[in-house]
């Protein structure tokens, strides 16, 4: 896969990319990763890229000229049509599904807006996709485009090992992820739950499955309604509305 992200401001990215499973991604080759500064594709002497909205009001609005500009150059590099996702506060706000969705693309380009905004023109006639990664305004989508990245290339073939398998993680199976526990299985009296520690593949499988229900009804009860339960699981929450009853 390879992702270009268009920014201002390239000196944010060298940390987050040149760190931990993105960085190993990049050594395998598994992802190539260009941050693209789009001033350089500026057509005036002062490479300018904002200037003030027509009709009047405050701040800057990013030019068409050096995004289109860019976009089309990255274009002309590459074999695929790539994915154009503009950051935008006003965008569908991200999730696993659509990390899942872009995953599978072989080009992506990233658009971090700044300022004010862009020129809607940009997001009529070169947007693809329009992305926010949540309800607040950042001062630019520099942030967000990590987001996507992290979350995007973490699924790509070979980049997580078993250790940190994407299988069971949070939105995958529709549900939260069961809690963990590690050594000692007694910590200052806080015990493991017994379950862990029998050997029993079976039985922890099945813990987990339930705990992992058990979660997303306290935490994200939303999840439950668009997704379907098999018979076991109906089961199961029916106990867990008990148990949480008796709790009370
Ligand atoms: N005036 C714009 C509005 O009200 O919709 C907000 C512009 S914001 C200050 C500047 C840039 O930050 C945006 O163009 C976008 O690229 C990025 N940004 C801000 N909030 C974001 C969010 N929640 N998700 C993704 N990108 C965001």
């Amino acid at each position: 896969m390879k992702i270009d992200i268009l920014t201002l401001f390239p000196e944010m990215f060298p940390g987050v990319f040149g760190s931990s499973i993105l960085k190993h991604a990049q050594e395998k080759e598994l992802v190539s990763i260009n941050v693209v500064d789009f001033r350089t594709y500026a057509d005036n002497k002062h490479h300018k890229v904002d200037d003030y909205p027509y009709g009047g009001g405050a701040g800057m609005v990013l030019r068409p000229q050096p995004i289109f500009d860019a976009v089309a150059d990255l274009e002309h590099n590459s074999s695929e049509k790539p994915r154009v996702v503009l950051l935008c506060p006003q965008g569908k706000t991200f999730t696993q599904k659509k990390a899942e969705e872009l995953a599978q693309e072989k080009h992506l380009v990233f658009l971090c807006g700044h300022y004010e905004g862009y020129d809607e023109r940009i997001r009529e006639h070169l947007v693809t996709d329009e992305v926010s990664i949540g309800d607040y305004v950042l001062t630019g989508g520099e942030v967000g485009a990590m987001v996507l990245t992290d979350s995007i290339v973490r699924l790509l073939p070979g980049v997580l090992g078993n250790a940190e398998s994407a299988v069971t993680d949070s939105f995958s199976t529709g549900l939260l992820e069961h809690p963990h526990y590690t050594r000692p299985a007694d910590f200052r009296g806080l015990q493991v739950p017994k379950v862990l520690l029998s050997g029993h593949h079976l039985h922890i499988e099945e813990w987990r499955s339930k705990e992992a229900l058990r979660r997303t009804w306290q935490r994200r009860p939303d999840l439950l309604q668009n997704r379907p339960l098999t018979k076991e699981e109906q089961l199961w929450l029916k106990e867990i509305e008990e148990e949480a009853k008796k709790d009370l």
